[in-house]
């Protein structure tokens, strides 16, 4: 049984080929700058018993559809190829960024749902109007094969409205859907399944805080295996300090910068979103980037370091004030899996509640889900690599089979 899984952006194409019965990934690839002079398609192929196959094509790719025919033509290639023929792909999932409040959880796409879409699409311009021309282009080549869309927000749709109200004039949460939503909910959840195996209870009694530590940050908590509150809001800026993201910051910032720059909105948007977080403090946002600048002696950078690690920490005791008991503290993605002097850092100090590190074991290097915290801990602390495109197809698997 193979999946399609696809992630669609305005100008690219994410695609993962997995065989479910193993959980095998067959192909992964990315189309790239669809729409520009010169497009690129690189592809690894892995045919099982045939050697690993990589292949790169660049030529003009006007547009999604284009980009996937190709994506389509080297999956089913002679040589290379994965599948036989499209037939094969039983199922495909796609990557949607908002669900507003219309998705509570992953569903068969339809008309109603694509409207729907459509209709979050201010929510989240780009993304969601990227997604959508996805979901058409795989549509017009796969008309037969069941389609799924997975929400980048519906595991969050169980917070109560105390978590995600914001205090601003009721209508603008009445008229035009102003709330937080958060985001990242495929990859909280699914190392949250994880973390509930590991520790041998069942989701739904796990007390989690999952902190995901990538380009974006994000941190959730986690009650009886629900999310109750999390760190991004309406949009993907607000809570931690991520690479190029400011995460909080006082709102009247904008009217400042505003009076007294005279910078419109949009480059204040900009600013925010590209300019900030680790890359505006020290000019750095990947973290080993940032630890070899540390390292030469670059006190910017040491800052950087310290702003995001205690900003992580702010939340993780915020999160233990919303949820009283806890199981697990959950670190995921790129920083989160590989970085042991950020997850030091970033538990600095909550001793007093009863997290304790076992440095030997956080410094260990290791791809695998572990635990990191000693035997005195009473918060047990693990380190849980994210894969978002099997979380993806295991939503994909659920809602196909009814
Ligand atoms: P995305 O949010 O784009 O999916 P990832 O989860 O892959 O990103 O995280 C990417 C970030 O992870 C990089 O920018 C880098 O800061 C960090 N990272 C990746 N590998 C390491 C490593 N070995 N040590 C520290 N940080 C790392």
């Amino acid at each position: 049984m193979k999946f399609l899984i696809i992630n669609s952006g305005s100008s690219s194409i994410k695609y993962q080929v997995i065989e479910m019965e193993t959980e095998t990934v067959l192909a992964v690839g990315l189309v790239e700058r669809i729409g520009e002079e010169v497009g690129r398609l690189k592809s690894t192929f892995f045919p099982g018993t045939k050697a690993e196959a990589e292949s790169v094509i660049e030529q003009p790719i006007p547009d999604h559809s284009s980009g996937m025919r190709l994506v389509i033509a080297g999956l089913t290639d002679k040589d290379k190829g994965v599948i036989g023929d499209t037939s094969e792909i039983l199922a495909i999932g796609h990557r949607v960024v908002h669900g507003g409040e219309d998705f509570h959880s992953s569903t068969m796409i339809t008309k109603e749902v694509m409207d729907a879409i459509q209709r979050n699409i201010p929510l989240a311009p780009l993304h969601n109007s990227a997604n959508l021309d996805g979901i058409r282009v795989a549509m017009e080549i796969f008309p037969k094969v069941p389609q799924v869309a997975v929400f980048d927000t519906a595991f969050h749709q169980t917070m109560p409205p105390h978590a995600f109200m914001y205090a601003l004039p009721y209508s603008l949460y009445e008229k035009d859907r102003v709330r937080r939503y958060g985001f990242h909910g495929t990859s909280h959840r699914f190392v949250a399944g994880e973390c509930a195996f590991l520790l041998n209870k069942p989701l739904a009694e796990c007390n989690l805080i999952t902190i995901h530590l990538g380009n974006g940050c994000s941190m959730t908590a986690i009650e009886n295996g629900r999310s109750v509150d999390t760190s991004l809001g309406m949009t993907p800026l607000e809570g931690l300090v991520m690479g190029t993201r400011s995460g909080d910051l006082d709102p009247a910032v904008h009217l400042f910068l505003q009076q007294n720059k005279g910078w419109d909105l949009e480059t204040i948007d900009a600013l925010l979103n590209k300019e900030s977080g680790l890359k505006g403090l020290c000019g750095l946002n990947d973290m080993r980037d940032i630890h070899k600048a540390i390292e030469s002696g670059d006190a910017r950078a040491a800052l950087a370091l310290d702003v995001q690690t205690y900003r992580n920490r702010k939340y993780i005791g915020a999160y233990m004030a919303v949820l009283g008991r806890i199981d697990g503290i959950v670190f995921t993605a790129g920083i989160g899996e590989n970085d042991a002097i950020v997850r030091a850092k970033s538990l600095k100090g909550l001793e007093a509640f009863g997290v304790r590190l076992d440095s030997a074991k956080n410094s260990q290097r290791c791809l695998g889900a572990r635990c990191i915290s000693s035997q005195d801990s009473t918060v047990q602390v693990f380190v849980i690599p994210t894969n978002e495109e099997l979380a993806i197809a295991r939503e994909v698997a659920g809602v196909v089979r009814g």
